[in-house]
């Protein structure tokens, strides 16, 4: 087995027992990983499925060939004025203010913008705020949000500080049921204009209702997840929602390819 299967191995192991309440220690995210974040310029193309293709390297010691999966790399992006992207949001959210454009402000508590790094070179997208959402305000802190931090923590050894999440929809429907058409699109401009200020090298959309808008695609999340789409240019991996895994477990195993086609195109995935 070569060392890239048993680090690909370990990791799973440690994002896998996270989920399933094993105890796996998950440990700090490698401060490395972001030192290698700036992957080398390439156009971004949409990618085969996970074991869908390989490629073949030649290591220069030992004159062995090596196949490991293929994942393109992220658009690399200028330096950016991180103050700039903050005035930026604040703008964002400025324009939302007290916001009854839509049927959901009767219910909502709060409106959850979203949160996190304004250099963020990872966004996730979620659908909508639930109940923890609407009572505090931010995205993805109830059992969701639990696991969505492991994910990013104990998964892909990154710290939850250092990306950006939001949702499709800004407040919580109703009973928690998928956001209707005219309410995402009544939402659609603020998220779009967040992405605009983070400007992201790469995007996870969390469920079927971010994957949709994301990819721009009418399939169920089972067929798209695991094939990078494309939002103007930043590459989108739409993948199963941490919901979803809750109830079904067994699904993780998909959602762990598909964070590790992520990381292959972010550069970060090498322990
Ligand atoms: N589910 C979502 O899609 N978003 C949240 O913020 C919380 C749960």
């Amino acid at each position: 087995m070569d060392d890239q299967v048993v680090r690909d191995l370990v990791a799973m192991g440690r994002f896998l027992g996270s989920i399933d309440g094993l105890g796996v220690k998950g440990g700090r995210p490698a401060a490395a990983a972001r030192a290698r974040a700036s992957a080398p310029a390439s156009t971004p193309s949409p990618s085969p499925a996970p074991t869908a293709s390989v490629r073949l390297a030649v290591s220069p010691t030992q004159d062995s060939l090596e196949v490991r999966p293929v994942a393109p790399a992220a658009p690399p992006r200028p330096a950016r004025d991180h103050a700039l992207v903050e005035s930026a949001l604040t703008a964002i959210l400025e324009d939302i203010g007290d916001c009854k454009r839509c049927r959901l402000c009767d219910g909502r508590t709060k409106i959850v913008f979203g949160q996190g790094s304004p250099a963020a070179e990872l966004m996730f997208v979620g659908e909508a705020p639930g109940a923890d959402e609407d009572a505090s305000g931010l995205a993805f802190v109830g059992r969701a949000g639990q696991l969505l931090t492991d994910m990013i923590e104990k998964g892909m050894r990154m710290q939850r500080a250092d990306v950006y999440i939001a949702n499709v929809i800004k407040c919580r429907p109703p009973g928690n049921r998928p956001p209707e058409n005219d309410e995402i699109s009544t939402c659609q401009p603020f998220l779009e204009a967040q992405i605009r200020a983070v400007n992201p090298r790469a995007i996870v959309a969390l469920g079927a209702t971010a994957g949709k808008f994301m990819a721009k695609s009418g399939d169920p999340i089972s067929k798209i997840r695991g094939r990078f789409a494309s939002w103007n240019g930043i590459p989108v991996m739409p993948t199963y929602h941490p919901a979803y895994l809750l109830r079904n477990p067994a699904a993780k195993k998909e959602v762990w390819a598909d964070l590790r086609l992520v990381m292959d195109l972010l550069g970060t995935r090498s322990e």
